[in-house]
Formats: C-alpha cells, sequence, structure tokens
C-alpha cells in the first residue's frame, strides 16, 4: 500500500515537472520569437582589439535593458565603457524614498552605484531637464554629445532607436534621434571616432507581451506596427551575467515599481533562474561609419 501511494506520489511529481518544464519552454519561445532568424552571440560582437563603447541615455536606468551586454563588456580588460546621461531623472518616481526635490540627487548617487556595477569607466550626466528635453535648445544638446565624444573618443555607441525610444518616452526617442543624426551628420569626417551606432530593441515575443501586461508599454508604444521598434538584427545571451543585470536593477533603488511592471517577479525569483528565462538583450545596427 505504501509503495502505491509513494509511487503515484513520484509519478504526481514528474507530472508537475514536466509541465513546469512545457510552460518554462513555451514563455520562453513566445518570448524569443523574432520577426526573422537571427543570430544569438554570447558576448557582444566586437572585433579583435581594444573598444571605447559610449552609452547615451536619457535617464539614469534608462541602461537597464542592455545591463547584462554591459556586465559582460565591461569582463574584457580590452573594453572601456562610458555612460552619458542627458538628465539626472529627476521627474520620475521616488519610490517613497525621497522628496521629489531630492530625486535629481539621489538618481545621481544610485547611478554611481550602478556604474560601479556594470563597470562604467567614466559617467557623466549632462543636466538636462528631465522630461522637457523637447524644451532643450537641440544644438545646445547636440554640442555637449558632441564634445563628450572628442573626449573619450569611442568606436561604438550605443542608444536609443529613433522610432519609439524603446517604450515610448518622449525624452528617450530625442536622444536616440540625436545620437543617429550626430553619426549620420560626422560619420563623413576622418576625425569622427564612432564606426558603429547600435540601438537597443526586443523581440516579436517581448514586444506582444509587454503590450499585453506593462502599463508603461500599453500607454507609450505605437498602435501602428509600422511605427513600431526596430527589428532585431542580433541578440547577445546574458544569461552568465543574471546576477550582475539583477545587481544592476536594484541599484535604481527609487524606480523599483517601473522594473516590477518591466521585469515581472524579478525580485522573487534567483536571478539564476529569471535570467535564463529573460536570457537575451536585442540589439539592431542603426549607422555604421
Ligand atoms: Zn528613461
Amino acid at each position: 500500500m505504501i509503495k502505491k501511494i509513494l509511487l503515484s506520489l513520484v509519478l504526481l511529481l514528474l507530472l508537475v515537472v514536466i509541465i513546469l518544464a512545457a510552460g518554462l519552454f513555451f514563455v520562453k519561445n513566445k518570448l524569443n520569437k523574432t520577426a526573422n532568424p537571427i543570430t544569438v552571440y554570447e558576448n557582444f560582437p566586437l572585433e579583435e582589439g581594444k573598444h571605447t563603447i559610449m552609452c547615451l541615455f536619457a535617464h539614469p536606468d534608462d541602461e537597464i535593458s542592455i545591463a547584462g551586454t554591459l556586465c559582460q563588456l565591461s569582463q574584457n580588460p580590452q573594453n572601456q565603457i562610458i555612460g552619458i546621461y542627458l538628465t539626472r531623472g529627476e521627474a520620475g518616481g521616488t519610490g517613497g524614498l525621497v522628496p521629489q526635490e531630492q530625486l535629481g540627487e539621489e538618481r545621481t548617487k544610485e547611478l554611481e552605484n550602478l556604474a560601479k556595477v556594470v563597470g562604467y569607466k567614466h559617467l557623466e550626466i549632462l543636466g538636462f531637464p528631465d522630461g522637457k528635453l523637447n524644451q532643450a535648445e537641440v544644438d545646445t544638446v547636440k554640442m555637449r554629445i558632441l564634445e563628450a565624444i572628442y573626449r573619450y573618443r569611442p568606436d561604438i555607441m550605443i542608444s536609443f532607436d529613433d522610432r519609439v525610444g524603446l517604450y515610448g518616452h518622449p525624452d528617450h526617442l530625442l536622444a536616440g534621434k540625436w545620437a543617429k543624426q550626430i553619426c549620420e551628420e560626422n560619420m563623413k569626417n576622418d576625425s569622427f571616432p564612432i564606426q558603429k551606432l547600435y540601438c537597443p530593441t526586443l523581440s516579436q515575443g517581448m514586444i506582444e507581451i509587454a503590450l499585453s501586461i506593462a502599463e508603461t508599454f500599453k500607454r507609450n508604444y505605437p498602435q501602428d506596427p509600422e511605427k513600431g521598434l526596430p527589428p532585431a538584427s542580433f541578440a547577445v545571451n546574458i544569461s552568465s551575467v543574471g546576477e550582475c543585470k539583477l545587481q544592476a536593477i536594484q541599484a535604481h533603488r527609487t524606480q523599483k515599481r517601473t522594473f516590477t511592471d518591466v521585469f515581472p517577479l524579478y525580485d522573487q525569483v534567483p536571478p539564476f533562474w529569471y535570467f535564463r528565462l529573460f536570457d537575451k538583450e536585442y540589439f539592431t545596427l542603426q549607422v555604421e561609419k
């Protein structure tokens, strides 16, 4: 009798494991569905030798969509990564941790912590007003970005796309547009160091899931698929740096609510498992010299 019960329990357990595995397999397949087949690299694809990679973003925390890639890149001593942020993110949510008027200062500290986690060699915040980049003097912003480019001489730049701004924040869209314009306007000059401009994007499956669960995405993402994110040209497998990506997310303490929306249950599942499910970061090549 006991033998029979034990056997039934083992069979039941096996069934649960099979159902769970099938469910995970289904979700992972759905997440990684792309419009066209793409290459998945184990590391961000770079030619042999030294590289300076400049990230240009609008707000502290904008790097999270590629934080795994940055963690991997900084493990290689041949690479140096520079973080340039247009604003201090002072108009965002405070997470109830600080008064709104102290948020800029707090997010600056959060970004400094993040810089240690993902391995930024240099970090600069240009200090334009958060949420109001559309009111900034375009030539001034572009000149400040260009100055940073000549100061650090990156050969690779990563910024937002110029169609959506990843999930539709107007500041992201402007950062992406300016990055692309600067590259297109200057790449003909021999002294302009950037060889390639990339932007983070999402797989088709991620867009579909985000549109059904993430409030930020539902609010901002264009209805017309033609105006949506550029399709991914490749992905990077970041499952080996899940712990680093989790620490990057946790560095932005005041922004926890946004992350719970974009990465459901991220703080309840061990990073080893979580980033085996969310195991890819997607990119598109925007401009090439
Ligand atoms: Zn942002």
